[in-house]
């Protein structure tokens, strides 16, 4: 079952029960706290804290996601994207914990041909929350074998905003792969093996004194209880289509092919590789979804995380022995993959592409001015005779990569740990702090001492420039 069909039976199996489809939000967080939307439940956040009415109480969605937070498990385990799509029914004060398992139970359970997922229930599994007896009472009614139930803590399975507010317990379903892919023990113990697939949360607490998630006080029920449910798209994507990890469903394995074609070098040779590989793929998508939402590579915020997918799907296929320029073979077929779901790509692409292929020039000159320096650096670090750990590049060689070759600490880092050596971070943050400094002192003497930065975020607010109207309009002022 294709990725899109997928998606589409869920959304159809909420909109039969009673559920108001949206589509997906922008991938730009409308939540000032985080660069990128995180969760499907994040557009729906003032309807689940009463802040607003919802225009229905049941709602449904598949939403595009971005976690940064799981950059560096992309390529290495088999479920992280740094793009993905959740699927979410929601229910504001409507339905509670036991239709939501219900629902989850039967769209899991019932037969491909019948309009369901078609998982054996032999191999689901879940989590429950400490004290929530109602939880797995409700699942063994619905036939899960109690043996396939785990009991977890507040850690894993308690939800809360992160401060007072709603929260509640969480049911985590799982999938169990099979014993030729780790070790027997349900998902307490191998959650390579037992692959989360859906997430439901029971908002029914308010709670206050959020030290942590393990240390709350709990004020009472709420009045109006909650359902947020979010289920992967490619994790239910790859276990439906029997791959074996989420780089390698439909939406994204093109462009381990088209990689593959490029670099000359054949997916599923060697594990260092396919890393590589899903490195690539993943990360080409998320730069292209992300663009496609407004992004534009910059220095900082959402741009510059969008520049080190942009440059690190660049520096992956470098590590594949390709040299040339990349992204006009990847882009378009990552595009061509995700259209179908998305079609505002195949209007967006053009220029979305200029500015990526731009991009990749500027870095590909970049690379080409410090690798041969970064080299250096790590021979002179290995050098280095009482080095236990491999060596250290020195700070000072990574001030100068950053200062005079355009080399982020980022990519110092990245580059230096793929040679086995570290930096010294700590003297790099102290060399940088001095150079801010002396150029402060610098920017002073030019304004005649006098300290002007203060208006910097001001100045940074303004979207065009103030004329100074104190010699024409000083009369409507004055009154
Ligand atoms: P995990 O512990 O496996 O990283 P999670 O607990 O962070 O998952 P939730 O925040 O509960 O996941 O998200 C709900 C669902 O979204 C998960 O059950 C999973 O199916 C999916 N999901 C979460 N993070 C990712 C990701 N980085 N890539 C793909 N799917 C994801």
């Amino acid at each position: 079952m294709r990725t899109s069909v997928i998606a589409k039976r869920y959304l159809d199996y909420f909109a039969n029960h009673g559920h108001m489809v949206v589509p997906s939000a922008s991938l730009i967080s409308p939540n000032p706290t985080t660069l990128f939307t995180i969760a499907g439940m994040v557009p729906f956040i003032p309807y689940l804290l009463g802040e607003q009415t919802p225009p229905s109480h049941r709602m449904a969605s598949n939403q595009k996601c971005v976690r940064t937070l799981d950059i560096d498990e992309v390529g290495k385990t088999t479920r992280h994207g740094t793009f993905f799509q959740m699927l979410g029914n929601f229910s504001f004060g409507d339905y509670f914990k036991a239709e939501a398992i219900h629902y989850a139970w039967e769209l899991l359970t019932t037969p491909q041909n019948k309009g369901g997922y078609g998982f054996d229930p032999e191999t689901l599994w879940v989590t429950t929350y400490t004290d929530d007896e109602e939880a797995r009472s409700l699942w063994r009614n619905e036939g899960m074998d109690p043996a396939h139930m785990q009991i977890m803590g507040m850690e894993d399975n308690f939800w809360t905003t992160g401060g007072p507010g709603p929260g509640g317990p969480c049911s985590e379903i799982y999938v169990d792969r099979g014993p030729q892919y780790g070790i027997e023990g349900g998902p307490a113990a191998d959650e390579s093996r037992y692959i989360e697939i859906w997430d439901l949360v029971f908002e029914n607490y308010e709670v206050d004194n959020v030290k942590s998630k393990t240390d709350l006080h709990i004020v009472g029920e709420l009045q109006h209880k909650n359902i947020d449910t979010g289920a992967g798209l490619e994790r239910l994507a790859y276990l439906m289509q029997g791959k074996n990890n989420i780089y390698e469903t439909d939406e994204v394995y093109p462009v381990i092919e088209a990689a593959e074609r490029v670099s000359g070098r054949s997916y599923g040779d060697n594990e260092e590789d396919d890393v590589r590989f899903r490195v690539v793929a993943d990360h080409v998508r998320s730069a292209l979804m992300i663009m496609s939402d407004g992004v534009r590579p910059s220095n900082e915020g959402r741009g510059y995380v969008l520049r080190r997918l942009l440059r690190r799907s660049v520096r992956s296929m470098r590590t594949l022995g390709v040299q040339d320029e990349v992204l006009p073979d990847l882009l378009p077929v990552s595009k061509a993959a995700m259209a179908p779901s998305y079609p505002e790509l195949n209007d967006r692409f053009k220029e979305i592409s200029e500015v990526a292929y731009g991009e990749e020039d500027a870095f590909r000159r970049t690379l080409d001015n410090g690798t041969s320096i970064l080299d250096v650096a790590v021979k002179k670090a290995k050098r280095v005779e009482d080095s236990t750990d491999g060596g250290v590049v020195s700070g000072q060689d990574a001030f100068t990569l950053h200062d005079t070759y355009g080399f982020p600490i980022e990519l110092t880092l990245e580059m230096a740990a793929e040679q086995g050596v570290k930096v010294d971070e700590p003297k790099f943050r102290e060399l940088m702090a001095e150079q801010k400094s002396r150029a402060r002192a610098d920017a002073l003497k030019k304004r005649h001492n006098v300290d002007l930065s203060v208006y910097d975020d001001f100045k940074k607010t303004l979207t065009q420039p103030i004329s100074f109207l104190g010699y024409t309009d000083f009369s409507s002022r004055s009154r």
